[in-house]
């Protein structure tokens, strides 16, 4: 039996992110990548059978399912707004987006299914799960957030680590961070839960940026039949299962 691939939009696609989804959604054939926008006007047209659109032709894309946005602030809005109009599901990583931006999410969630996350990883995914509930188990223990990254990052603490720290103080935590700048390190995450004379450590370490491709595909492919609203990848994990 055959079925239907994905049709995905991919925004940012000249970019590292892009580019690891392009290369991914390639290798698999429940995927197919409709348009690739990249923010100037492409050299070729059709890249290994991808059409290539320039942002500015974002409105003459061909219908797709999911757009997957891994670009820059300022190229948010067309792409979210564009999704809304063709009711197509929205798959976002973009950093730094700003609250105005955070707030149209919100509206926007009022009529499609889109995921927005500051790190796609399933293996954070489901570390945010265990420290929510670690804190909730180990009341007055300290709660300690400690991340690594390469000296190229410049925000800190990193979003993850925010993030988890949210997950930490809905268990009733009160993390506090500490952030090292080091080599070419990818992101590691450790969170401590420290009581009396015993300590837990949880910790993810990334290795390979193409973890945050693989999970925003997977989110991608979530999406389609959901009704509207705004999910984490946590949540598209237990519907997964
Ligand atoms: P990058 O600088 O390599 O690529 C960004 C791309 O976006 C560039 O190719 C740029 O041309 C493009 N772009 C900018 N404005 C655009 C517009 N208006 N229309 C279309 N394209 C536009 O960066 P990257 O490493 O690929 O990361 C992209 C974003 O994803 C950043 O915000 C980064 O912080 C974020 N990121 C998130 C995760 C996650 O898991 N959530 C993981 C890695 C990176």
């Amino acid at each position: 039996m055959t079925t239907t691939p994905l049709r995905l939009l991919i925004h940012g696609a000249s970019g590292r992110m892009g580019q690891a989804l392009l290369r991914l959604a390639a290798d698999n054939p429940a995927l197919q990548v409709v348009a690739a926008v990249t923010r100037r006007s492409p050299a070729q047209r059709v890249v290994d059978g991808v059409p290539h659109f320039a942002s500015s032709e974002l409105a003459g894309a061909p219908q797709f399912d999911v757009a997957i946005d891994f670009s820059l602030p300022e190229g948010f809005d067309p792409v979210l707004a564009l999704c809304v109009e063709r009711g197509a599901g929205f798959v976002s990583g973009t950093t730094g987006i700003s609250e105005t931006q955070r707030q149209a999410l919100i509206q926007a969630a009022g009529r499609i299914p889109l995921v927005w996350a500051s790190n796609f990883s399933l293996g954070v995914a489901v570390l945010d799960e265990l420290v929510e509930r670690a804190a909730a188990a180990l009341a007055g223990w300290d709660c300690d957030i400690v991340e690594s990254h390469h000296t190229q990052k410049k925000d800190a603490p990193s979003g993850t680590a925010l993030t988890l720290g949210a997950a930490a103080e809905k268990g009733g935590a009160h993390p506090h961070y500490a952030s090292l700048r080091a080599g070419d390190i990818v992101g590691e995450h450790l969170v401590q839960f420290t009581g009396l004379g015993e300590r837990i450590e949880l910790t993810h370490r990334a290795t390979n940026r193409d973890i945050f491709a693989r999970g925003a595909l997977f989110a991608a492919a979530q999406l389609p039949g959901r009704a509207p609203g705004s999910y984490r990848v946590r949540d598209l994990l237990d519907g997964a299962s």
